[in-house]
């Protein structure tokens, strides 16, 4: 018989033909020993990356992965496909976990998979220094970055770990969304060479990505769910009582409706978990505790009743629709007051300075998502650092209304920018360009200002929805976490200067909701 190859193993094993793209190097890689950083999008098939190398060596492979709910499912997956794996996290009882590593010791497993908690023990670390361990596999990589949205403090034990493991294990570390700043930091942490980054890229190309505004959220989401009353889907919202109410309003228009957030009872939020997995409940009302590690393939919408707080939150979310491959819906139903409670969750949060500033930063990139004209999935991957097309199937690649040339106001805000020296936000430009009359404009003297009352037609929630669409598109810039300052930037420049134009769809009418019964 001829000796086992990756190809094999994936035909054999797994009972697929051929790899997915990326997957062929980064096995390629591990099995030469050299440390692998894999990036590909959720559901682009991370998992064989390590299973099959795991496979093809003596030793064992550890599998460091947050996903508790998950394990039993992985292991009992691998375990039928005649793979022998185990795991050992909260789950299992001591005397069981130390029967489990005995057994790792004798090698009657190939893969072990480890909560990361697990790490932090001291006794933990020695064990699996008796072991000999050909591939450390980390999963979620992400969560090892303070720049993360998702940083777990026993993820940093990994590098550690990954240097003093006797036996210097290969590391392969996999993520589905990583910046270009986290890509970096998992690589210095794990030892990964730029060389060793296989990136596939993000895109989800059957993914919708919508933003609505201006809507009654409420009759929005009755009259989507309605229309859509077959099709399983998730709704996110920021908080636990944002979820009792809804799951209170839908459940009251007969949507067949779960709920779930980190408040409920342990057991009644598992049973919610499993009405929702086995379709005897189609839509789940969430906070973002739900949804790691959950593989249902066919959710086909996942709408944000609240604005999340970064960017990377919002696709890890998004992208639990369509894991199936089949065209799915992502929605943010935005409204510019829900950005306060994600500003005081930052206040609220026990980070430093430095670490709450990040934060600030990262919510203006999502307040900028939901301004900005462009193609959402291309703004979304330029976030990530790739370049792409418009998708030609977001709501703004599908806005066909006429773009209206609003150069002058822009140049209205641009200059007022430019008067207030990079030293104010977007409240100070807001007032001054709406002539308002308080207490900071009379101190501060502006009222005297060649711009003071520039735009006073406009109400002041246009201006500073105006003002969100100029800094989206690169014409401002804001810098700084909490209070960020607006500066005009080269490309704002050129509009002043008459050298660029600035165009903009017709602001929303809000369209008339279909009528609701109650
Ligand atoms: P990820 O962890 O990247 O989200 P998974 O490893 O869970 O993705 O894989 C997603 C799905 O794709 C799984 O059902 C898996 O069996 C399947 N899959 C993975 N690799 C291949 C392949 N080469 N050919 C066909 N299906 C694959
Ligand atoms: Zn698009």
């Amino acid at each position: 018989m001829a000796a086992a190859t990756p190809q094999s193993i994936l035909k054999e094993k797994f009972g697929y033909d051929d790899f997915r793209p990326g997957q062929g190097r980064a096995i390629k890689r591990v099995l030469n020993h050299e440390n692998t950083l894999v990036i590909m999008p959720t559901g682009g098939g991370k998992s064989l990356c390590y299973q099959i190398p795991a496979l093809l060596q003596d030793g064992l492979t550890v599998v460091v992965s947050p996903l508790i709910a998950l394990m039993k499912d992985q292991v009992d997956a691998l375990n039928a496909n005649g793979i022998p794996a185990t795991y050992i996290n909260s789950t299992v009882d001591p005397r069981e976990a130390d029967y489990r590593l005995d057994l790792a010791g004798r090698g009657e497993y190939k893969l072990l998979y480890v909560a990361p908690e697990r790490l932090e023990l001291s006794g933990f670390l020695q064990e699996l220094g008796g072991l000999r361990i050909d591939l450390l596999a980390v999963d979620e990589a992400h969560c090892i970055s303070q720049w993360g949205h998702a940083f777990r403090p026993s993820y940093l034990e990994l590098t550690r770990i990954a240097q003093e493991l006797p036996s210097h294990p290969t590391v392969i570390a996999l993520t589905a969304t990583a910046t270009t700043r986290v890509a970096e930091d998992i690589g210095q942490r794990l030892s990964i060479p730029p060389a060793g980054f296989i990136n596939t890229g993000f895109a989800r190309p059957n993914l919708s990505f919508q933003v609505v505004k201006g809507q009654d959220k409420d009759a929005y989401l009755l009259d989507y769910l309605k229309l859509n009353k077959d099709q399983s889907g998730i709704v996110y919202c920021a908080t636990r009582k944002e979820v009792e109410r809804l799951y209170l309003l839908l459940d009251r228009h007969g949507i067949s409706v779960a709920k779930y957030h980190a408040g409920m009872p342990e057991t009644e939020r598992n049973d919610n978990q499993e009405d929702f997995l086995f379709d005897r409940k189609l839509v789940m009302v969430a906070t973002n505790a739900f949804g790691m590690g959950i593989d249902k393939s066919n959710v086909r919408f996942v709408i944000h009743a609240q604005v999340p707080g970064d960017l990377e939150s919002y696709y890890q979310e998004a992208g639990r629709a369509g894991r199936d491959g089949l065209d799915s819906e992502a929605i943010l139903l935005y409204a510019p007051n829900d950005l306060g409670i994600r500003r005081f969750f930052i206040d609220q949060s026990d980070g430093d300075e430095d670490y709450k500033q990040n934060e600030y930063r990262k919510l203006q990139v999502m307040n900028q998502y939901a301004n900005t004209g462009d193609c959402l999935q291309q703004f979304i991957l330029r976030y990530f650092g790739q370049a792409s097309e418009p998708c030609g199937r977001c709501s703004n690649c599908l806005d066909t209304r006429e773009a209206v040339d609003v150069t002058e106001s822009a140049q209205k805000v641009l200059s007022c920018v430019v008067r207030l020296h990079g030293r104010f936000g977007k409240g100070m430009v807001t007032d001054v360009l709406a002539g308002s009359n308080n207490q900071r404009i009379r101190q501060f003297g502006f009222a005297e200002l060649s711009t003071y009352g520039l735009m006073a037609s406009m109400r002041k929630k246009d201006i500073a929805s105006f003002i969100d669409f100029l800094t989206a598109g690169g014409y401002l810039e804001a810098q700084g976490g909490q209070y960020p300052t607006l500066g005009v930037t080269q490309l704002g420049a050129d509009v002043l200067r008459g050298g660029a134009k600035v165009s903009r769809k017709q602001a929303v009418k809000a369209r008339a909701s279909v009528a609701v019964d109650d």
